[in-house]
């Protein structure tokens, strides 16, 4: 958890087995979930994953067929979409292309019957925040992408509410804006205090922004955890495979002890050894996940003492700037495993070329065993 919050309060929003169907089709699966007052909690997963559903029935705009949704220890049950505390920016911005961006953002306020100094003071405050000022009298057609989405936000922020649901907020823009405006809208949560809920199938996006990221797949939420976490420590395979690069070596289990576990590999590959306290049975089915850029490369041969070591061929080369990527396709396997480092060619003894033949290995603490 972020040094801000405090998870020992009553959570802001509380999904409770929540349960949506449509038809026999079950959208969301048995979803338990806890979010933190001033947290940044982002919903990832694919297209279809039901987070955009869950995201709805907390704004009111759907029931849940079962299980419950509280707001501060209250159910949310009952309660219309316009009386909750929440507002919900959509994918599409949704702004009135007939009025001006201060219309645009004033709109929910005059419907409210705010009286008309109150909402251009409101109005004035919200264009500050997002820096559009200069644009208050344009029309939405007049503004480039980011400035919509910026209008939209402020409309969202302009009704105050506890907490905003942000459903793929920076979709429609390109990737340099994309950036620049997930650090305009951290800096915006921590500025006014909100909750954010933000839906997105984008990991990066969900790794920079996020205090917490809940992963979901198929309906249900198979990890909630922070960024660190599910990156370090994914849960299962889908989570792992999903997050980032990872190579994934299938194996059996065949003894375990002295906190490492001893794993006879599916493929050609080998046998492995990794770092695991969890008891696996012999004979249980794993899958050993290794980050790209926990694993050592070289020509020469590994150091004598080094563990998990696998022979290849440099199959591809790609240099990132920061960081350069080698694929090493492994002998007498089909297997491609990825190895990524800052300067590989000034830190290792020689520099890689295509074709090489290489040795790569990796300590046993440097991977995950996974079960599921
Ligand atoms: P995306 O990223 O594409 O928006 P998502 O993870 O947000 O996807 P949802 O919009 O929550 O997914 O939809 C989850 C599933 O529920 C999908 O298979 C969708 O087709 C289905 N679904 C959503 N709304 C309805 C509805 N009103 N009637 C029937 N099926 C629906």
């Amino acid at each position: 958890f972020a040094p801000w919050l405090d998870p020992s309060a009553v959570p802001l929003i509380r999904f409770e087995k929540v349960v949506k169907k449509f038809g026999d089709f079950t959208a969301v699966d048995d979803v338990s979930l806890d979010i933190h007052q001033r947290e940044f909690f982002s919903l990832l997963g694919p297209s279809g994953c039901g987070k955009t559903t869950l995201m709805r029935m907390l704004a009111g705009f759907e029931q849940p067929t079962s299980g419950r949704i509280l707001l501060a220890g209250q159910d949310l049950a009952g309660t219309p979409p316009y009386r909750r505390p929440v507002n919900m920016m959509f994918q599409s911005y949704a702004l009135f292309p007939h009025m001006t961006v201060e219309q645009n953002v004033g709109f929910g306020l005059k419907q409210d019957g705010l009286p008309k100094p109150e909402i251009a003071d409101r109005v004035k405050e919200m264009l500050k925040l997002v820096k559009l000022e200069p644009f208050a009298t344009r029309k939405p057609h007049q503004l480039s992408g980011g400035q919509r989405q910026r209008v939209a936000l402020a409309r969202s922020l302009a009704k105050r509410p506890k907490v905003l649901l942000l459903d793929e907020p920076l979709g429609a823009l390109d990737k340099k804006l994309r950036e620049e405006t997930q650090f305009e809208l951290m800096d915006l949560q921590m500025e006014l205090g909100l909750t954010f809920l933000i839906v997105t199938h984008d990991q990066e996006e969900a790794m920079t922004v996020s205090d917490r990221i809940g992963v979901m797949n198929h309906g249900k939420l198979v990890q909630v955890a922070t960024p660190g976490d599910i990156y370090e420590q994914p849960n299962c395979r889908y989570v792992a495979d999903f997050i980032g690069n990872i190579n994934l070596f299938e194996g059996t289990v065949a003894g375990s002890g002295g906190g490492e576990v001893r794993i006879s590999g599916e493929d050609p590959a080998g046998d492995f050894v990794a770092a695991s306290d969890a008891g696996l049975e012999a004979g249980a089915k794993v899958t050993l996940a290794v980050r790209p850029e926990k694993m050592r490369i070289s020509i020469e041969a590994p150091p004598a003492d080094a563990r998990n070591v696998l022979k290849g061929e440099v199959w591809d080369i790609a240099y990132m700037g920061d960081w350069t990527v080698v694929l090493v396709k492994i002998d007498g396997s089909e297997k491609v495993v990825r190895v990524s480092r800052a300067n590989m060619t000034r830190t290792e003894a020689q520099p890689i070329a295509w074709d090489d033949r290489v040795h790569v290995w990796f300590a046993p603490d440097a991977g995950v065993v996974l079960t599921s």
